[in-house]
């Protein structure tokens, strides 16, 4: 039976185009996860959208002279664009400024407060001397109180990694305009974690499947738990719901608490687009439904302690929920990567250390990116992307060994049979390689389920290097000249490797697959489309989606019954040859 999966993605923020060490760490990998399963055949809800409250995209969108608002809608877009390109498969990749997940947070918030897990405390808060607005932690910058260092901010020092409070500073400024801020007492709500404390610690114990550091540094965070604020004295969020806040237009939700509940809101948002409003349920109120969420590593807290205590302060519900049915689902697992760098530095958008995802995949195609960024990228420890190196996996790996396997596979087909050609008997060695690839099923597939991308990509890779080592043994084409049927025999048994492995290398490779799922004479879709759609809400207004129709997939993670007789369409490449003198010209590029 159909398993029912979440795949939960890390919300991009919207305050600029996304670079390659974002999509290497969230959404590759989550892509990856959703297209095998659906492959499986199992019922995948895949689900994102843009973060878009906040100080740094309101801060943004003061020195731009435009409203946040549409500073979100401009960066919405560039970012929906981003993963369109790379082929990320969500069944929704919405935003936080819909009124749908305005309601949603809201009630959220209600019912943690109805429930008496949210608590008014009243701090110290540090306000700009010259706008008298809230400067948050991170935009103030002064000398650390612990080891000297100049340059700590307001939420920590960079140089003793201790966490800090922009009223310990000494000597603190706004790092807008060099002012001393302000401090003054203001009240605010604070999430109540140590009410939470007993059950993280013993659902967090029993997560033994997850990646070992993740469960220990979240262990060790249930050390030191305290309440943490989920407002701010801000003008751009979502408002707080309770009456004495109806018209305090300066204090909203915190863009952090609101951001991890769009994985529930964009779920409602999808089901109700659907016309089936209740389907997000079967996700979420179902204990047989595991909840996988892919994010960097610096999201970890979030995901492991903070939305759980969120989900079970929540329980079956306020409003959205109804007080019926199982409690929201905690996590099943949190998949977290490390960080990429790029030529061994840091990515800074500010200092111009930075690929735009826009940009790279305006002068290369996607999959051999997605394919770089997997068998290279930062699974299990941090890595880097070169130039030399994206351009030696590219010619050394994919177009020489499983480009070149289907170029030279196909075009021998085509050339001398023009369909899947009638095999004759098959020798031992014949037998022997289809059993072999078809074995990747089963053991890829056990590597994609434990998130171990890397592997499955590499096993993949080295089923089809056995499988050019069977043609360049056999060497079908001279062959030919002299026994037809057994040059068909060994053809018709690469052409079978070669559909299997297709399958096999459609998470990770998508748009290459489609076509050569129909240069091997298929229709339909194994892999996207992708579509925008948009979407009117209550008051009439609209907002874009990034969707798919994946239930009509034609592939299924299984060894295919390539007919014989099937008539090939005319076979391309389906990889290009980088030329050398690219690393150059991009190093001069970024420089
Ligand atoms: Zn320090």
């Amino acid at each position: 039976m159909a398993e029912k999966i979440l795949v939960a993605v890390a919300w991009p923020y919207a305050n600029g185009p996304r670079h390659l060490g974002h999509v290497a760490g969230f959404g590759v990998p989550s892509d990856i996860f959703a297209r095998y399963h659906r492959l499986k055949g199992n019922d995948v809800l895949m689900i994102s959208g843009t973060d878009e409250h906040g100080t740094p995209v309101s801060l943004a969108a003061d020195r731009e002279g435009v409203t946040p608002k549409a500073l979100a809608d401009r960066y919405n877009r560039i970012i929906g664009d981003d993963l369109h390109t790379l082929g990320l498969s969500y069944d929704i990749f919405t935003r936080t400024t819909t009124r749908n997940h305005y309601r949603v947070v809201q009630d959220v918030f209600k019912t943690l407060y109805d429930q008496g897990y949210l608590l008014r405390q009243t701090t110290m808060g540090a306000f700009s001397a010259t706008t008298g607005r809230t400067l948050p932690d991170r935009y103030i910058e002064g000398t650390c109180p612990i080891c000297g260092y100049h340059e700590a901010r307001g939420d920590q020092c960079d140089q003793c990694g201790n966490q800090l409070d922009p009223a310990d500073l000494i000597n603190p400024r706004s790092k807008v305009d060099g002012t001393p801020p302000v401090f003054r007492e203001t009240e605010h709500f604070f999430l109540d974690l140590p009410a939470f404390a007993e059950q993280l610690a013993a659902w967090i114990t029993r997560q033994e499947h997850w990646r070992p550091n993740v469960r220990t540094f979240s262990l060790n965070l249930l050390d030191d738990l305290r309440p943490r604020a989920i407002t701010r004295d801000l003008d751009w969020g979502v408002p707080i719901p309770l009456p004495e806040y109806a018209d305090r237009e300066t204090k909203r939700i915190y863009v952090w608490f609101d951001a991890v509940i769009g994985y529930l809101s964009a779920s409602i948002e999808w089901a109700r687009s659907r016309g089936t409003p209740d389907a997000w349920r079967e996700w979420w109120q179902n204990p047989q439904a595991p909840h996988y969420y892919f994010m960097g590593k610096d999201n970890i807290v979030f995901h492991t302690v903070i939305w759980p205590a969120i989900l079970l302060g929540y329980g079956n519900g306020g409003e959205v929920g109804g007080g019926t049915g199982e409690p929201l689902q905690l996590p099943h697992n949190v998949v977290s990567s490390e960080f990429l760098t790029m030529e061994g530095r840091k990515f800074s958008s500010s200092r111009g250390i930075v690929i735009y995802v826009n940009d790279f995949l305006s002068r290369y195609d996607p999959d051999p990116l997605r394919y770089f960024l997997t068998i290279a990228g930062p699974e299990n420890q941090d890595a880097d992307f070169t130039w030399a190196e994206f351009v030696r996996r590219n010619n050394d790996e994919l177009v020489a060994n499983w480009g070149n396997l289907v170029n030279r596979t196909l075009t021998n087909v085509f050339r001398n049979f023009g369909q899947v050609p009638q095999p004759g008997p098959l020798a031992p060695e014949d037998v022997a390689l289809m059993e072999a690839t078809e074995r990747g099923f089963a053991a890829i597939g056990t590597l994609l389920e434990g998130t171990k991308f890397k592997a499955a990509l590499t096993e993949a890779m080295r089923l089809a290097s056995q499988v050019n080592f069977y043609l360049s043994e056999q060497e079908p084409w001279k062959v030919i000249k002299s026994d037809r049927e057994r040059a068909a025999t060994v053809l018709y048994t690469a052409l079978r490797c070669v559909d299997h492995l297709k399958t096999m290398m459609t998470p990770f490779l998508p748009f290459t697959s489609q076509q050569l799922h129909e240069m091997l004479g298929y229709d339909g879709f194994i892999a996207g489309p992708l579509a925008f759609r948009e979407c009117t809400e209550e008051d009439g207004s609209t907002h874009r989606v990034l969707t798919g129709d994946y239930a009509g997939w034609v592939g299924r993670w299984q060894a295919s019954d390539l007919p014989i007789g099937q008539v090939l369409r005319k076979p391309e490449p389906l990889f290009k040859k980088l030329d050398e003198k690219v690393v150059d010209e991009e190093l001069a590029r970024y420089q």
